[in-house]
Protein backbone atom coordinates (compact mmCIF):
# COMPACT_ATOMS: atom_id res chain seq x y z
CA UNK A 1 0.00 0.00 0.00
CA UNK A 2 1.27 3.39 -0.82
CA UNK A 3 1.61 5.91 1.55
CA UNK A 4 -1.43 7.71 2.90
CA UNK A 5 -1.21 11.53 1.74
CA UNK A 6 -2.44 14.23 4.06
CA UNK A 7 -3.55 17.27 2.22
CA UNK A 8 -5.16 19.23 5.12
CA UNK A 9 -1.56 19.45 6.73
CA UNK A 10 -0.51 22.28 4.33
CA UNK A 11 -3.15 24.38 5.93
CA UNK A 12 -1.87 23.38 9.54
CA UNK A 13 -1.23 27.16 9.87
CA UNK A 14 -3.67 28.84 8.33
CA UNK A 15 -6.66 27.47 9.68
CA UNK A 16 -6.28 29.30 12.58
CA UNK A 17 -6.49 32.91 11.03
CA UNK A 18 -10.51 31.80 10.99
CA UNK A 19 -11.94 34.41 13.61
CA UNK A 20 -14.84 32.43 14.36
CA UNK A 21 -16.79 35.82 14.11
CA UNK A 22 -19.26 34.06 12.11
CA UNK A 23 -19.47 36.68 9.83
CA UNK A 24 -20.01 33.34 6.84
CA UNK A 25 -23.48 32.93 8.25
CA UNK A 26 -25.00 35.68 6.38
CA UNK A 27 -24.49 38.25 3.30
CA UNK A 28 -22.94 41.58 4.43
CA UNK A 29 -25.60 43.62 2.85
CA UNK A 30 -28.55 41.99 3.77
CA UNK A 31 -27.78 40.31 7.00
CA UNK A 32 -29.60 37.21 5.30
CA UNK A 33 -29.00 33.89 5.79
CA UNK A 34 -26.31 32.79 2.97
CA UNK A 35 -25.21 29.36 3.39
CA UNK A 36 -27.01 26.78 2.27
CA UNK A 37 -25.62 24.01 4.20
CA UNK A 38 -26.10 25.78 7.48
CA UNK A 39 -29.54 26.86 6.68
CA UNK A 40 -30.41 23.46 5.55
CA UNK A 41 -29.13 21.36 8.79
CA UNK A 42 -28.69 24.42 11.62
CA UNK A 43 -25.55 23.49 12.97
CA UNK A 44 -22.50 25.54 13.99
CA UNK A 45 -20.45 22.50 11.55
CA UNK A 46 -21.92 23.04 8.63
CA UNK A 47 -21.01 26.95 8.15
CA UNK A 48 -17.43 27.98 7.00
CA UNK A 49 -16.76 28.48 11.06
CA UNK A 50 -17.66 25.36 12.02
CA UNK A 51 -15.63 22.97 9.86
CA UNK A 52 -12.50 25.35 10.04
CA UNK A 53 -13.19 24.33 13.76
CA UNK A 54 -13.00 20.50 12.51
CA UNK A 55 -9.97 21.14 10.47
CA UNK A 56 -7.97 22.83 13.47
CA UNK A 57 -9.17 19.64 15.72
CA UNK A 58 -8.20 17.31 13.04
CA UNK A 59 -4.67 19.07 12.92
CA UNK A 60 -3.98 18.66 16.74
CA UNK A 61 -5.20 15.24 16.95
CA UNK A 62 -8.47 16.02 19.46
CA UNK A 63 -10.88 14.69 16.53
CA UNK A 64 -10.37 11.61 14.90
CA UNK A 65 -11.25 11.13 11.07
CA UNK A 66 -15.33 9.27 10.75
CA UNK A 67 -17.82 8.45 8.49
CA UNK A 68 -19.59 10.87 10.67
CA UNK A 69 -17.31 13.28 9.99
CA UNK A 70 -17.06 13.03 6.42
CA UNK A 71 -20.86 13.31 5.95
CA UNK A 72 -20.66 16.69 7.74
CA UNK A 73 -17.67 17.73 5.35
CA UNK A 74 -19.66 16.90 2.23
CA UNK A 75 -22.90 18.35 2.86
CA UNK A 76 -21.52 21.70 1.84
CA UNK A 77 -22.80 22.99 -1.45
CA UNK A 78 -18.97 24.77 -2.25
CA UNK A 79 -20.86 27.87 -3.16
CA UNK A 80 -18.34 30.29 -2.73
CA UNK A 81 -20.78 32.61 -0.49
CA UNK A 82 -19.23 31.91 2.78
CA UNK A 83 -15.72 33.08 1.07
CA UNK A 84 -17.00 36.47 -0.03
CA UNK A 85 -18.49 37.45 3.47
CA UNK A 86 -15.13 36.52 5.43
CA UNK A 87 -13.67 39.74 6.69
CA UNK A 88 -10.10 38.04 7.27
CA UNK A 89 -7.51 36.84 5.39
CA UNK A 90 -8.47 33.61 6.26
CA UNK A 91 -11.01 34.16 3.32
CA UNK A 92 -8.09 32.81 0.31
CA UNK A 93 -8.02 29.09 2.05
CA UNK A 94 -11.15 28.63 3.25
CA UNK A 95 -11.88 26.66 -0.47
CA UNK A 96 -9.00 24.88 -0.07
CA UNK A 97 -9.31 23.88 3.58
CA UNK A 98 -12.59 22.29 2.27
CA UNK A 99 -10.93 20.80 -0.71
CA UNK A 100 -8.22 19.06 1.90
CA UNK A 101 -10.82 17.79 4.06
CA UNK A 102 -12.50 16.01 0.71
CA UNK A 103 -9.27 14.90 -0.38
CA UNK A 104 -8.42 13.22 2.85
CA UNK A 105 -11.88 11.65 3.16
CA UNK A 106 -11.12 10.23 -0.30
CA UNK A 107 -7.66 8.85 0.65
CA UNK A 108 -9.06 7.78 4.00
CA UNK A 109 -12.05 5.72 2.21
CA UNK A 110 -14.37 7.46 4.23
CA UNK A 111 -16.70 9.77 1.43
CA UNK A 112 -20.09 9.14 1.89
CA UNK A 113 -21.59 6.24 -0.54
CA UNK A 114 -23.50 9.14 -2.48
CA UNK A 115 -20.05 10.30 -3.31
CA UNK A 116 -17.92 7.15 -4.25
CA UNK A 117 -21.15 6.46 -6.26
CA UNK A 118 -20.66 9.66 -8.02
CA UNK A 119 -16.94 9.11 -8.68
CA UNK A 120 -17.09 5.49 -9.39
CA UNK A 121 -19.41 6.48 -12.30
CA UNK A 122 -17.88 9.56 -13.75
CA UNK A 123 -14.42 7.44 -14.11
CA UNK A 124 -16.33 3.83 -15.33
CA UNK A 125 -18.83 5.54 -17.56
CA UNK A 126 -17.81 9.99 -18.22
CA UNK A 127 -21.03 10.55 -15.97
CA UNK A 128 -22.24 10.27 -12.42
CA UNK A 129 -25.23 8.21 -13.59
CA UNK A 130 -23.68 5.14 -15.57
CA UNK A 131 -25.20 6.31 -18.70
CA UNK A 132 -23.47 4.07 -21.84
CA UNK A 133 -20.98 6.78 -23.33
CA UNK A 134 -22.22 5.97 -26.76
CA UNK A 135 -25.44 7.69 -25.71
CA UNK A 136 -23.93 10.91 -25.03
CA UNK A 137 -24.68 12.81 -28.28
CA UNK A 138 -28.04 11.70 -28.25
CA UNK A 139 -29.83 15.05 -27.18
CA UNK A 140 -28.87 16.77 -30.59
CA UNK A 141 -30.75 13.98 -32.47
CA UNK A 142 -32.98 15.57 -34.96
CA UNK A 143 -31.23 19.50 -34.21
CA UNK A 144 -29.27 19.85 -37.34
CA UNK A 145 -26.53 20.27 -34.85
CA UNK A 146 -23.11 18.47 -35.67
CA UNK A 147 -19.88 16.94 -34.64
CA UNK A 148 -16.93 19.35 -34.41
CA UNK A 149 -14.95 19.74 -37.48
CA UNK A 150 -11.62 21.09 -37.53
CA UNK A 151 -11.73 24.83 -38.59
CA UNK A 152 -15.35 25.66 -36.78
CA UNK A 153 -15.21 28.49 -34.49
CA UNK A 154 -16.68 26.84 -31.52
CA UNK A 155 -16.56 23.94 -29.79
CA UNK A 156 -19.73 23.37 -27.79
CA UNK A 157 -19.04 21.86 -24.75
CA UNK A 158 -22.46 19.99 -23.04
CA UNK A 159 -21.69 18.42 -20.08
CA UNK A 160 -23.39 15.84 -18.39
CA UNK A 161 -26.25 17.85 -17.16
CA UNK A 162 -26.46 18.56 -20.87
CA UNK A 163 -26.31 15.23 -22.27
CA UNK A 164 -28.59 13.12 -19.48
CA UNK A 165 -30.77 15.46 -17.29
CA UNK A 166 -34.33 15.97 -18.95
CA UNK A 167 -34.13 19.69 -18.39
CA UNK A 168 -30.26 19.69 -19.30
CA UNK A 169 -31.32 18.30 -22.26
CA UNK A 170 -34.02 20.73 -23.35
CA UNK A 171 -31.61 23.71 -22.29
CA UNK A 172 -28.69 22.41 -24.66
CA UNK A 173 -31.48 22.08 -27.47
CA UNK A 174 -32.73 25.32 -26.89
CA UNK A 175 -28.77 26.73 -27.01
CA UNK A 176 -27.73 24.61 -29.45
CA UNK A 177 -30.78 25.61 -32.00
CA UNK A 178 -29.81 29.55 -30.71
CA UNK A 179 -26.39 29.21 -31.89
CA UNK A 180 -27.69 27.46 -35.47
CA UNK A 181 -29.93 29.79 -36.26
CA UNK A 182 -27.67 32.47 -35.33
CA UNK A 183 -25.49 31.19 -37.86
CA UNK A 184 -21.98 30.07 -35.82
CA UNK A 185 -19.75 28.09 -36.88
CA UNK A 186 -19.50 25.24 -34.03
CA UNK A 187 -19.55 21.67 -33.21
CA UNK A 188 -20.21 19.35 -30.42
CA UNK A 189 -18.30 16.10 -29.35
CA UNK A 190 -21.50 13.73 -29.61
CA UNK A 191 -20.07 10.49 -28.02
CA UNK A 192 -16.63 11.51 -27.67
CA UNK A 193 -17.54 13.67 -25.12
CA UNK A 194 -16.40 13.17 -21.65
CA UNK A 195 -16.96 15.04 -18.15
CA UNK A 196 -15.00 17.68 -17.90
CA UNK A 197 -14.35 17.44 -14.04
CA UNK A 198 -15.10 20.41 -11.79
CA UNK A 199 -17.60 18.30 -9.50
CA UNK A 200 -14.71 15.20 -9.24
CA UNK A 201 -12.38 17.76 -7.80
CA UNK A 202 -14.73 19.88 -5.49
CA UNK A 203 -15.78 16.32 -4.53
CA UNK A 204 -11.73 15.98 -3.58
CA UNK A 205 -10.96 13.29 -6.38
CA UNK A 206 -8.10 15.29 -7.84
CA UNK A 207 -6.40 12.42 -9.15
CA UNK A 208 -9.46 11.46 -11.29
CA UNK A 209 -9.92 15.06 -12.20
CA UNK A 210 -6.32 15.32 -13.50
CA UNK A 211 -7.10 12.14 -15.90
CA UNK A 212 -10.53 13.95 -17.15
CA UNK A 213 -8.52 16.91 -18.18
CA UNK A 214 -5.86 15.30 -19.50
CA UNK A 215 -8.02 13.56 -21.50
CA UNK A 216 -10.02 16.17 -22.69
CA UNK A 217 -7.57 18.38 -23.44
CA UNK A 218 -5.43 15.94 -25.86
CA UNK A 219 -9.11 15.56 -27.50
CA UNK A 220 -9.83 19.20 -28.05
CA UNK A 221 -5.94 20.10 -29.68
CA UNK A 222 -6.04 17.11 -31.54
CA UNK A 223 -9.33 18.27 -32.82
CA UNK A 224 -7.36 21.94 -33.16
CA UNK A 225 -10.27 23.52 -30.88
CA UNK A 226 -9.33 27.02 -30.35
CA UNK A 227 -12.14 28.45 -28.77
CA UNK A 228 -14.88 26.46 -26.54
CA UNK A 229 -18.26 27.95 -25.11
CA UNK A 230 -20.19 25.90 -22.64
CA UNK A 231 -23.42 25.09 -21.54
CA UNK A 232 -22.68 24.92 -17.95
CA UNK A 233 -20.60 27.62 -15.94
CA UNK A 234 -19.14 24.33 -13.92
CA UNK A 235 -17.45 23.42 -17.34
CA UNK A 236 -16.86 26.79 -17.48
CA UNK A 237 -14.90 27.08 -14.46
CA UNK A 238 -13.13 24.24 -15.12
CA UNK A 239 -11.21 24.65 -18.21
CA UNK A 240 -10.78 28.17 -17.99
CA UNK A 241 -9.37 28.29 -14.31
CA UNK A 242 -7.86 24.66 -14.39
CA UNK A 243 -6.96 23.36 -17.80
CA UNK A 244 -4.44 25.41 -18.12
CA UNK A 245 -2.54 23.85 -15.50
CA UNK A 246 -2.57 20.77 -17.50
CA UNK A 247 -1.92 22.19 -20.52
CA UNK A 248 -5.28 23.51 -22.01
CA UNK A 249 -4.84 26.75 -23.09
CA UNK A 250 -7.98 27.20 -25.05
CA UNK A 251 -10.25 30.50 -25.55
CA UNK A 252 -13.40 29.38 -22.94
CA UNK A 253 -16.53 31.26 -23.20
CA UNK A 254 -19.72 30.63 -20.73
CA UNK A 255 -22.52 30.73 -22.88
CA UNK A 256 -24.00 34.09 -22.05
CA UNK A 257 -20.81 35.61 -22.73
CA UNK A 258 -21.12 34.58 -26.45
CA UNK A 259 -24.99 35.33 -26.66
CA UNK A 260 -24.55 38.40 -25.32
CA UNK A 261 -21.61 39.63 -27.67
CA UNK A 262 -24.12 38.74 -30.32
CA UNK A 263 -26.75 40.26 -29.32
CA UNK A 264 -25.05 43.50 -29.06
CA UNK A 265 -24.13 43.11 -32.56
CA UNK A 266 -27.28 42.02 -33.82
CA UNK A 267 -26.79 38.57 -35.07
CA UNK A 268 -29.29 37.60 -32.53
CA UNK A 269 -32.85 39.55 -33.27
CA UNK A 270 -34.81 39.92 -29.80
CA UNK A 271 -37.33 42.14 -31.42
CA UNK A 272 -40.32 39.79 -30.39
CA UNK A 273 -39.82 40.62 -27.26
CA UNK A 274 -42.17 39.26 -23.97
CA UNK A 275 -43.93 40.84 -21.59
CA UNK A 276 -43.02 39.71 -17.93
CA UNK A 277 -41.60 40.16 -15.14
CA UNK A 278 -38.05 38.58 -14.78
CA UNK A 279 -36.16 37.78 -11.55
CA UNK A 280 -32.43 36.38 -12.36
CA UNK A 281 -30.76 33.79 -9.80
CA UNK A 282 -26.20 33.77 -10.06
CA UNK A 283 -25.10 30.90 -10.72
CA UNK A 284 -22.31 30.51 -8.30
CA UNK A 285 -19.88 29.08 -10.52
CA UNK A 286 -21.09 32.12 -13.09
CA UNK A 287 -20.92 34.93 -10.74
CA UNK A 288 -18.89 34.38 -7.40
CA UNK A 289 -16.29 31.95 -8.84
CA UNK A 290 -15.91 33.98 -12.16
CA UNK A 291 -17.21 37.64 -11.39
CA UNK A 292 -19.64 37.20 -14.14
CA UNK A 293 -23.02 38.95 -12.63
CA UNK A 294 -23.63 40.79 -16.01
CA UNK A 295 -23.79 38.97 -19.16
CA UNK A 296 -27.19 37.26 -18.18
CA UNK A 297 -28.98 40.54 -17.15
CA UNK A 298 -27.97 42.83 -20.06
CA UNK A 299 -29.06 40.10 -22.31
CA UNK A 300 -32.65 40.30 -20.37
CA UNK A 301 -32.28 43.60 -20.53
CA UNK A 302 -32.18 43.60 -23.88
CA UNK A 303 -35.62 41.63 -24.21
CA UNK A 304 -38.11 44.32 -25.22
CA UNK A 305 -41.02 43.89 -22.66
CA UNK A 306 -38.74 42.10 -20.00
CA UNK A 307 -39.18 44.03 -16.84
CA UNK A 308 -35.94 42.72 -14.90
CA UNK A 309 -36.15 42.45 -10.85
CA UNK A 310 -33.91 41.41 -8.07
CA UNK A 311 -34.07 38.91 -5.58
CA UNK A 312 -32.86 40.71 -1.97
CA UNK A 313 -30.11 38.23 -2.51
CA UNK A 314 -28.29 38.41 -5.52
CA UNK A 315 -24.67 39.35 -7.31
CA UNK A 316 -22.21 37.82 -4.83
CA UNK A 317 -25.08 37.55 -2.11
CA UNK A 318 -26.89 35.30 -4.03
CA UNK A 319 -28.13 32.44 -2.31
CA UNK A 320 -26.73 29.24 -3.58
CA UNK A 321 -29.56 26.67 -5.28
CA UNK A 322 -27.71 23.82 -3.36
CA UNK A 323 -26.38 22.07 -6.32
CA UNK A 324 -22.88 22.46 -6.89
CA UNK A 325 -20.24 20.19 -5.35
CA UNK A 326 -22.10 17.10 -6.83
CA UNK A 327 -25.28 17.73 -4.62
CA UNK A 328 -27.43 17.92 -8.07
CA UNK A 329 -26.50 14.19 -7.76
CA UNK A 330 -26.27 13.25 -4.03
CA UNK A 331 -28.96 15.27 -3.17
CA UNK A 332 -27.75 15.41 0.02
CA UNK A 333 -29.89 18.69 0.57
CA UNK A 334 -33.17 17.24 -0.06
CA UNK A 335 -36.39 18.62 -1.46
CA UNK A 336 -37.86 19.69 2.21
CA UNK A 337 -39.03 23.18 2.52
CA UNK A 338 -35.83 24.02 4.54
CA UNK A 339 -33.64 22.89 1.27
CA UNK A 340 -31.92 25.68 -0.31
CA UNK A 341 -33.66 25.40 -3.80
CA UNK A 342 -36.87 25.89 -1.76
CA UNK A 343 -36.02 28.80 -0.46
CA UNK A 344 -34.71 30.44 -3.50
CA UNK A 345 -37.57 29.70 -4.63
CA UNK A 346 -39.82 31.42 -2.39
CA UNK A 347 -37.13 34.42 -2.65
CA UNK A 348 -38.07 34.46 -6.18
CA UNK A 349 -41.90 34.45 -5.90
CA UNK A 350 -41.77 36.92 -3.72
CA UNK A 351 -40.41 39.47 -6.21
CA UNK A 352 -43.70 38.52 -8.10
CA UNK A 353 -41.91 37.42 -11.06
CA UNK A 354 -43.31 35.57 -14.13
CA UNK A 355 -40.06 33.72 -14.64
CA UNK A 356 -37.22 33.25 -12.62
CA UNK A 357 -34.13 33.03 -14.95
CA UNK A 358 -31.24 30.96 -14.94
CA UNK A 359 -28.14 30.44 -16.69
CA UNK A 360 -26.81 27.00 -15.80
CA UNK A 361 -28.28 23.32 -16.26
CA UNK A 362 -27.74 22.44 -12.64
CA UNK A 363 -29.64 25.56 -11.35
CA UNK A 364 -32.41 24.95 -13.44
CA UNK A 365 -33.28 21.40 -12.81
CA UNK A 366 -33.30 22.24 -9.03
CA UNK A 367 -34.99 24.85 -9.16
CA UNK A 368 -37.09 23.75 -11.43
CA UNK A 369 -37.97 20.92 -9.17
CA UNK A 370 -38.01 23.03 -6.29
CA UNK A 371 -40.77 25.14 -7.95
CA UNK A 372 -43.26 22.18 -8.26
CA UNK A 373 -42.57 21.35 -4.94
CA UNK A 374 -43.44 25.17 -3.79
CA UNK A 375 -46.55 24.47 -5.58
CA UNK A 376 -46.41 27.20 -8.64
CA UNK A 377 -47.59 25.50 -11.59
CA UNK A 378 -49.88 27.72 -13.89
CA UNK A 379 -47.50 30.78 -11.64
CA UNK A 380 -44.05 31.49 -12.12
CA UNK A 381 -41.97 29.20 -14.44
CA UNK A 382 -38.33 28.55 -14.70
CA UNK A 383 -37.00 29.12 -17.54
CA UNK A 384 -32.65 29.27 -18.83
CA UNK A 385 -31.76 32.25 -20.48
CA UNK A 386 -31.14 30.15 -23.47
CA UNK A 387 -35.16 29.00 -23.75
CA UNK A 388 -36.53 32.29 -23.22
CA UNK A 389 -34.41 33.32 -26.00
CA UNK A 390 -35.15 30.26 -28.11
CA UNK A 391 -38.72 31.35 -27.66
CA UNK A 392 -37.90 34.58 -29.40
CA UNK A 393 -35.65 33.54 -31.97
CA UNK A 394 -37.16 30.24 -33.34
CA UNK A 395 -40.52 30.67 -34.75
CA UNK A 396 -41.51 26.96 -34.18
CA UNK A 397 -40.76 27.23 -30.54
CA UNK A 398 -43.28 30.47 -30.38
CA UNK A 399 -43.68 31.86 -26.78
CA UNK A 400 -44.40 28.56 -25.04
S1 LIG B 1 -14.52 31.72 8.11
FE1 LIG B 1 -14.17 33.95 8.11
S2 LIG B 1 -16.24 34.78 8.47
FE2 LIG B 1 -16.32 32.62 9.08
S3 LIG B 1 -15.90 32.60 11.29
FE3 LIG B 1 -13.94 32.31 10.22
S4 LIG B 1 -13.08 34.39 10.04
FE4 LIG B 1 -15.24 34.65 10.52
S1 LIG C 1 -19.27 26.97 0.55
FE1 LIG C 1 -21.46 27.54 0.70
S2 LIG C 1 -22.47 25.75 1.63
FE2 LIG C 1 -20.24 25.51 2.01
S3 LIG C 1 -19.88 26.42 4.03
FE3 LIG C 1 -19.50 28.04 2.50
S4 LIG C 1 -21.49 29.13 2.31
FE4 LIG C 1 -21.88 27.16 3.33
Amino acid sequence: MGELRLPLGDYRETVHLCRLCGNCRQAGTTYLPCCPAGERFGFDEYYSRGKAIIAGQLLKGSLAWSRSLAEVVYRCAVCGACVEQCPVSYKDYILDVFAALREECVERSLVPREVGDFLENVYKYGNPWAEPRQKRGLWAEGTGIGEYERGEDFLYYVGCMGSFDTRGIEMARALGEVLLASGLSFGILGSGETCEGNEVKLLGERGLFEILAGENIRRFTGLGVKRVVTLSPHAYNAMKNEYPAYGGNFEVKHYTQLLVEMVVDGRIDLSKGVEARVTYHDSCFLGRYNQEYEAPRKILRSIPGVELVEMERNRENSFCCGGGGGNFYTDFFGSEPNSPARIRVREALDTGADILAVACPVCLTMLDDAAKAEGTEGGMRVMDISEILASLVLPERGSS
